[in-house]
């Protein structure tokens, strides 16, 4: 059993992404070749963002969103405690620093009842996580950030293809960022990922970000990066995207299933009304969970811990001051377990997950 099955995915639509790689390969535009602009296209038309911009990765994103805000050295920037560590290092790359405010207990995601504590006259914006598919509170933290004059990006490097209330996740927000890293849900065959904006001057800033500052060639407005998205990848994207409103299905199914497998034995995810999931991941809150996982291992069946140490606790952010306490995170991080989860996984797989977990609580 795998914990996200990618070879089952690449059987279901191997032809199709072959042919699209072919044309990639014979059209010898290997850089912002034609599928670059399709894809953007198709992403925007998705999520409903005006904007979709793709970039080399997920953490690129979130680097380009920064520059595209002209942070500043010593600009604070409002972070969760409990993701994964590009939320806040690419906060620090840019010579900013991440403050990092605690999460809600059902959600695991920012919670807005944490966040003005933590605003200085340094504050200049806010990065809720969108985490493990579900969108954060975006509404709340949307107002708060209007009222002291922040912006917000989504990092919805998990959520793109989640809803709020029937908005989508990455159009939630000025900006928001995605990643197509293999294993989310939208994963690309190397790496991958978009900014998002309702902002037509960002959005032409963000082109220019990505590629050296330049519209013309050898002709540099800005200081950017090299943060081009590859054509192949893009390639890849478009047939994937087509099929992703049914494999969102296709998880929403195996969530639901595995919701009835465990109820009596876990505390299970709870999504905010009005949300719906991507299930980037199936996060359970176990006690004892290191030793549950180290069995389930034994049993053969693989399992993952997001994230083993809130951020205030990385050796890399050891020189930050010590901002307000996180126990929400430090308890999560001792506690969240993630089971095998993707489109393709199997009633029978799901199942036996089910069971071993059974037999291990209960020993
Ligand atoms: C995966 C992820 C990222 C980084 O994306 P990459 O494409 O791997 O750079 C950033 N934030 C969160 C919450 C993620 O899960």
């Amino acid at each position: 059993m795998k914990f996200v099955d990618l070879g089952m995915q690449f059987a279901a639509y191997e032809a199709e992404i072959r042919t699209e790689m072919d044309k990639v390969l014979r059209s010898e535009s290997f850089i912002n070749g034609s599928a670059i602009a399709e894809l953007e296209a198709s992403l925007s038309n998705f999520c409903g963002a005006p904007f979709a911009i793709t970039c080399s990765s997920g953490s690129d994103a979130i680097l380009l969103g920064l520059m595209a805000k002209d942070v500043r050295p010593g600009d604070e920037i409002i972070v969760p405690a409990f993701t994964f560590i590009a939320t806040a290092s690419m906060v620090s790359l840019y010579r900013a620093r991440p403050v990092f405010v605690d999460v809600n207990p059902q959600t695991f995601n920012l919670d807005p009842d944490e966040i003005a504590q933590s605003i200085t006259s340094r504050t200049v914006g806010i990065i809720p996580v969108s985490l493990y598919g579900q969108c954060a509170d975006m509404e709340a933290i949307n107002s708060i950030a209007a009222e002291y004059g922040l912006w917000v990006m989504e990092d919805a490097a998990q959520s793109f293809g989640a809803s709020t209330n029937g908005s989508m996740s990455c159009n939630l927000s000025e900006l928001a960022t995605t990643s197509f890293f293999p294993a989310k849900p939208l994963g690309c065959f190397g790496d991958g990922g978009a900014v998002f904006t309702n902002n037509k001057e960002l959005a032409e800033k963000l082109k220019l970000l990505r590629n050296h500052g330049q519209k013309q060639r050898y002709s540099h407005k800005l200081i950017g990066i090299n943060g081009r998205m590859d054509t192949l990848q893009a390639a890849i994207l478009k047939v994937k995207l087509s099929y992703f409103i049914k494999e969102l299905d296709m998880r929403q199914a195996a969530a639901e299933r595995y919701n009835t497998l465990l109820a009596d034995y876990v505390e299970l995810p709870v999504l905010q009304e009005g949300n719906t999931s991507t299930w980037a991941q199936y996060t359970i809150r176990v006690s004892d969970r290191d030793n549950v996982q180290c069995r389930l291992d034994e049993a053969g069946i693989p399992s993952a811990v997001h994230y083993p140490l809130p951020l205030g606790q990385q050796a890399a952010f050891a020189n930050l001051p010590k901002g307000m306490p996180t126990p929400v995170s430090e308890g999560l991080a001792k506690s969240v377990l993630s089971l095998p989860m993707h489109a393709f996984i199997s009633k029978q797989n799901q199942i036996k997950v089910a069971r071993e977990l059974k037999r291990i609580l209960n020993d």
